[in-house]
Parts: structure tokens; sequence; C-alpha cells
């Protein structure tokens, strides 16, 4: 099994780190749900490692790559820019699946050095006050982190063309009225996820 990218549909999806400054009650990495897929890294890839895993899948028919993963893409930035411009001169579109905490792991820059290279960002808000995101989430930067991924949100408007924030919809519907409320100030689409048991 290639860890470093697989194929769902008409999806590529990139696994680059284990790292999270979240851990969330949710969260995959916990709950093991894609143990099939043994994304588990021992060693975090290189740029070049990544594309060369992209010879075992069907990257021609590829409608998107997405870098997600069992962890945190956005610790790795530089090799998120280096595939990401590789796959644009391949013509593919791609996609960043965050929990939005870039400004507090790598600093204030984060969303700049997105442009011209993400297609989509998409930001797990997960709850509609900071209170409520770091009982679910328990972020490492506590309460911040919230707030921080709201200016993030905010930033990606400048340089990304499409930046989306996304909920669970175990939170249940006056948590996602109220986060509806915040995309709706921010000027930004809100996509309401199924939960992966
Ligand atoms: S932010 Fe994502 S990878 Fe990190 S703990 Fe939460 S669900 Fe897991």
């Amino acid at each position: 099994m290639n860890t470093y990218s697989y194929a769902i549909g008409k999806k590529i999806y990139v696994n680059l780190t284990n790292r999270c400054s979240n851990a969330c009650d949710f969260c995959v990495r916990v709950n093991d749900s894609y143990s099939d897929y043994s994304l588990w890294l021992d060693k975090e890839p290189t740029a070049e490692e990544v594309i060369n895993s992209f010879s075992a899948l069907d990257l021609e028919s590829a409608e998107e790559v997405v870098f997600c993963g069992y962890g945190e893409p956005i610790y790795k930035i530089d090799e998120i820019i280096a595939i990401s411009e590789y796959l644009h001169k391949k013509g593919k579109k791609t996609r960043l699946n965050t929990n939005g905490q870039g400004e507090l792991i790598i600093g204030t820059d984060v969303s700049k050095r997105l442009s011209g290279v993400i297609d989509t960002v998409s930001i797990s808000l997960n709850a509609a006050s900071a209170k409520a995101y770091q009982d679910i989430c328990h972020s490492e930067f506590g309460e911040k982190a919230f707030y921080s991924l709201l200016e993030f949100a905010k930033n990606c408007k400048n340089y990304v063309p499409r930046v989306i924030l996304s909920i669970v919809d175990v939170v249940g519907a006056e948590e996602i009225k109220k986060a509806q409320e915040i995309a709706d100030e921010l000027g930004i689409e809100l996509r309401v996820r199924a939960y992966i048991a």
C-alpha cells in the first residue's frame, strides 16, 4: 500500500504527516476508521517521493488532488507548494483540507503562500464558539485556535479562489445554525459534512 497518496473515486489524496495541533474527539487518527489504507507514516515524505507515488495511480483521470492525510498538512507547506506546482503543470486542481491553525503553526504569511498553488482550501470549523471548538478539538493553542482559524479563513479569501468552512453534522442543528451565521458574516461557504465513524 502506498501511504503517500491514494485514490478514492476521481480524487487523489496526499498524506504528508501524522502531526496535528488538534486531538479532535472524532479524528480518524484516534478512531482508526481508515486502517485498511495504513495511512500512519513511519517517515514524512519529500515532495519528490509524493510525486513519484502518483505513478501507481491514475493521475491523468483525477479531477482533484487533495492534501489531507492522517495529520494536519500545513506543517508541510514547502512540500504542498512543490507538489502543487507539479500538479498545476499537469493541469490538475488542488485542494488543501486544514484545521486552519497554519498562522499559529508556521506564521502569518501562510495564506499568501497558498496563492497560485492551491485552488480550494477547506477549513474545519467544527464548532460555533472558541469554547465549543476547544471542547471538541483540544488544540495545543487553546481557545485562540478558533479565532486564528477564522482569521486564516478571511485571509485565504485574498489568495485562494475557493474557500470553504466545514462542520460535522453530529454537532447538532443549533451549532450548525450558529456556524452558518459565522460563515455568512465572513462571506464564506459552509459545508456540513457527514460524520465518518
Ligand atoms: S484537525 Fe483533523 S487531523 Fe487533526 S486531530 Fe482534528 S480531525 Fe484529526
